[in-house]
């Protein structure tokens, strides 16, 4: 055993007061931070004194080595958005370690998920089972997300598109909607959430699986898209669109 140590640290969804004070602790005790620039923006004030490494996207592999050789002798944090076990940094960083045969002590901190952070801005869409898929086909091929969307919408349950959009792949999106369509019906609550729980540019907007067309161009790479169930609805508060509700149920046992 070496005397580094490794904290693979979700940071949630971007404002600070989101961040866990279990992941605040691991970021004061180390003495380097590894990570995108835009994630690490929000932390500056408590990198003062600290190496930081700044790294770009696709530069994956090359810095869960750079954080292993670190950590053998240093304590180093590596920080992604949200949760880092989520399409984060956590697998990557533990297959290479796995790989290199060193052993150190790691511990994965965990972090608010965009798909919490969404949800909660919508209400409760996502109540009971729900699933998440990511429409990035940078390392999953097109093919088997398709497949995966179709077996999803099949069964009628939430599902929480990450990555609904980028430059390389604009597509993607118009393609789960199709396949959405063939299971659901037109009035299947839809709604976007932009930069949730985010300082700058947090935006939500519910529409439905029909009329999605009218707001497909607002779906950037910061978006999580959550499109109901077969038993979610649309959420009023007295005229005003709120969010989405998918019933856990108790309405088949309960009257209130
Ligand atoms: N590890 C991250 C996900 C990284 S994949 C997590 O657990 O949240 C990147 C995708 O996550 C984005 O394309 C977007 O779909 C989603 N995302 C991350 N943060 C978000 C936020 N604050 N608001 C909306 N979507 C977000």
């Amino acid at each position: 055993m070496v005397k580094g140590s490794l904290a693979i640290v979700g940071l949630g969804p971007g404002r600070r007061e989101y961040i866990t004070p279990r992941a605040l602790k691991a970021i004061a005790t180390a003495e380097y931070v590894i990570g995108n620039a835009s994630y690490l923006e929000p932390l500056e004030p408590l990198l003062a004194g600290k190496h930081v490494i700044r790294s770009s996207m696709g530069k994956e592999v090359e810095r869960a080595k750079a954080a292993i050789d670190l950590a053998k002798t240093h304590a180093v944090a590596i920080v992604s958005g949200g949760d880092a076990g989520v399409y984060g940094m956590a697998s990557i960083v533990l297959e290479v370690l796995e790989h290199s045969g060193t052993e150190i002590n790691v511990e994965i901190i965990p972090g608010i998920t965009a798909a919490n952070s969404a949800a909660s801005l919508l209400g409760s869409p996502l109540s009971g089972d729900f699933a998440v898929i990511s429409l990035s086909d940078l390392l999953t091929p097109l093919e088997v997300i398709e497949q995966r969307l179709d077996a999803i919408f099949s069964v009628g349950i939430p599902v929480v598109l990450y990555n609904p959009k980028s430059r390389g792949r604009p597509h993607n999106f118009a393609l789960a909607i199709e396949h959405a369509r063939k299971y659901l019906s037109p009035d299947t609550p839809l709604a976007l959430v932009k930069n949730a729980l985010r300082d700058e540019g947090e935006e939500t907007i519910v529409t439905t699986l029909g009329k999605v067309e009218t707001v497909i161009d607002s779906v950037d790479m910061h978006t999580t898209v959550i499109i109901g169930g077969n038993e979610s609805r649309i959420w009023r508060m007295g005229d005003n669109v709120k969010g989405i509700i998918t019933p856990r149920g108790y309405h088949h046992k309960y009257v209130y």
